[in-house]
């Protein structure tokens, strides 16, 4: 199993090349990446996520596991943000499916995933109202929509959440491709290739078995906050795709012996390697779940907020120092702030840091999760 990951992660780190070539293509067409996924379904990653029982290679499993599953996403966010954000989703569906599903349904989204299908996650409501479900013949009717979903018109199965009596319920629909899209005046700036839409979810009939697990499930901790951990491993990739980029321009213009650019470099360096070593030990928190939920969800809110830190300085120390040119539409620098800027706006990010600030007011402070369990 060790070696299958790791011959996954090599052969998608010898691609990330032909990826950000890729990036830049669907970047500027607006286009879901196609071409990246059919190469990555190739490799088998749309299944890894599942355990080896269901013909995965059980990325997340384990402290081996959670180092794979950080190193594809870190390869994947280096490559092309929108990529990752959508194999993140991926992910996430998966896991939750493994983790609460019914043996049914764990069954057959595993084969759909084997097959080749992308699961989305849409569970943001819009300002309209919560998606909502009602009793319907033998299941259950979808009435609303969600906003913000990635992978919009071509994800064919999405987790999607709807709002009952007792609380948030987690489904499984399918979806046919390019349907249900919403026109939308909105665009996102950043992360166009994510494909980021509105989808129209009123009529369809839900059958009583694709609910996942019970209500209130969606929100559980330290699941539901430590699952942070993985947007932001797709993070830290597009900050070492600009940190490279940043080394590699300054040196092609002939600057790096000047003491200003050194220092800026020097700095730039600082902020990814913080980043780096705060994702290496929230990987393994969120992953290993060896920690109360609590203790889990205040170290993966403050790594989450590390990374943020660092992308934020990352983009104002890389603007000065290439100046101009990292505005220039088609400059990669360009494009990898704008995704990065926006890819960044994840949710309460005022609440994630005083959460984890009051919890260590009253717990030992930060450190090596083996450290802290002890
Ligand atoms: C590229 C991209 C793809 C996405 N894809 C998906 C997807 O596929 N599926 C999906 O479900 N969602 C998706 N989302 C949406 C995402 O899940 C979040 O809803 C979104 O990122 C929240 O960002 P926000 O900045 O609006 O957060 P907010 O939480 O609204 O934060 C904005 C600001 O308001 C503050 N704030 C928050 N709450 C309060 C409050 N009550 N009072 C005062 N201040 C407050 C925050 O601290 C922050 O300063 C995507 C987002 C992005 C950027």
């Amino acid at each position: 199993m060790l070696c299958e990951r790791t011959a996954l992660c090599e052969a998608v780190g010898a691609m990330v090349p032909v990826l950000q070539q890729q990036a830049a293509a669907d970047d500027a067409a607006g286009d879901f990446p196609g071409d990246s996924f059919h190469r990555l379904r190739q490799l088998g990653l749309l299944r890894a996520p599942l355990p080896e029982t269901l013909g995965g290679l059980g990325l997340g499993d384990g402290a081996s596991g959670a180092a794979a599953l950080l190193r594809l996403l870190a390869l994947l966010g280096e490559a092309s943000l929108p990529v990752a954000r959508l194999y993140e989703a991926h992910v996430n569906a998966l896991q939750l499916i493994c983790r609460y599903g019914n043996e049914s349904l764990i069954r057959r989204c595993a084969a759909d995933a084997v097959a080749g299908a992308l699961f989305a996650l849409w569970v943001t409501d819009p300002p309209e109202g919560a998606l909502t479900m009602h009793g319907e013949g033998d299941g259950y009717g979808l009435v609303g929509a969600k906003a913000f979903c990635s992978g919009a018109g071509t994800a064919t199965r999405a987790l999607v959440t709807a709002a009952t009596l007792s609380g948030t319920q987690m489904l499984i629909i399918s979806v046919d491709p390019g349907t249900r899209v919403l026109p939308s005046p909105i665009k996102l700036s950043g992360m166009r290739a994510a494909t980021t839409g509105s989808m129209e979810l009123t009529g369809i009939h839900v059958p009583a078995d694709a609910l996942l697990g019970e209500t209130g499930d969606y929100l559980r901790e330290p699941v539901f906050s430590a699952g942070a951990w993985r947007s932001a491993a797709a993070a830290l990739g597009g900050l070492k795709a600009l940190v490279a980029l940043h080394r590699d321009e300054i040196r092609r213009r002939g600057r790096a012996q000047d003491p200003h650019q050194q220092a800026r470099f020097g700095a730039l360096l600082i902020a990814y390697e913080t980043a780096r070593l705060w994702m290496d030990q929230a990987a393994l928190r969120g992953c290993l779940e060896d920690d109360s939920a609590a203790a889990i969800v205040a170290y993966v809110n403050l790594a989450r907020l590390a990374v943020e830190s660092a992308c934020l300085d990352a983009m104002r120390l890389s603007q000065r120092s290439l100046g101009l040119g990292a505005f220039i539409a088609g400059h990669p620098a360009e494009r990898i702030c704008r995704d990065l800027a926006t890819y960044l706006r994840q949710p309460a990010p005022d609440e994630t840091l005083v959460k984890a600030a009051s919890h260590y007011f009253h717990a030992p402070l930060p450190g090596p999760a083996s450290a802290t369990a002890a």
